[in-house]
């Protein structure tokens, strides 16, 4: 159900949301969802380090719970970190209760007044529910690294083809994506720095 850039109407039902950063800045937030795992983030960590750049990391909980060291390093290096509930659920196959529940949870884990919702939807109720306690972050450009029918050249395009002022940009540390992600990042930054970018934290 996924496309690079979401459409208006769905941005007006999320309307309580963050999609992208208004103004005329040229300027992109850079984001990493899924992680932490010791397979992939450290070394997203350490190309963000060569590139002396800052980004938001939206953890699993139960990935920081599994491996804290690695959730450490990120806040260590100087990264942002949001909530992206526990075990990665759905809002709309979940009761409103029990997956606020699972939000909570994960913030046992995670200090942050930012959550991300897996997969980009939730409920109505959800979404006012963790409005009271969270900024919710959505997107502007979803690089689709985690697709099996994409390639690094794919998913590099989409960088390129999408990316505007104030974008929202997402990809993944994750086992999914790293194949793609590995190749289609460090190209999607070189390009980004190259057209002027400025990289900004949420
Ligand atoms: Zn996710």
């Amino acid at each position: 159900m996924f496309i690079e850039q979401p459409p208006w109407v769905y941005r007006v039902i999320f309307s309580g949301a963050v999609w992208r950063q208004p103004g005329k800045e040229k300027c992109v937030y850079l984001t990493f969802d899924d992680g932490p795992v010791p397979e992939v983030t450290p070394w997203v960590l350490d190309l963000l380090d060569t590139f002396h750049l800052k980004a938001t990391f939206f953890c699993v909980g139960d990935n920081v719970r599994k491996y804290p060291e690695i959730y450490r390093m990120i806040r260590e290096r100087g990264h942002r970190v949001g909530n992206h509930t526990h075990n990665h659920i759905q809002g709309i196959r979940f009761r409103s209760k029990n997956y606020l529940a699972n939000v909570e949870k994960a913030a046992e884990w995670i200090r942050s007044d930012l959550f991300r919702p897996p997969h980009g939807h939730m409920r109505y109720p959800q979404l006012s529910g963790l409005k009271k306690k969270y900024r919710i972050v959505m997107w502007d450009v979803v690089t689709r690294d985690y697709s099996p029918h994409m390639t690094s050249q794919g998913v590099f395009n989409v960088v390129k083809k999408y990316t505007r002022n104030g974008s929202i940009i997402v990809f993944h540390d994750s086992l999914k994506a790293v194949d793609r992600m590995k190749e289609a990042l460090p190209q999607s930054l070189e390009w980004l720095l190259k057209q002027g970018y400025q990289f900004k934290v949420l």
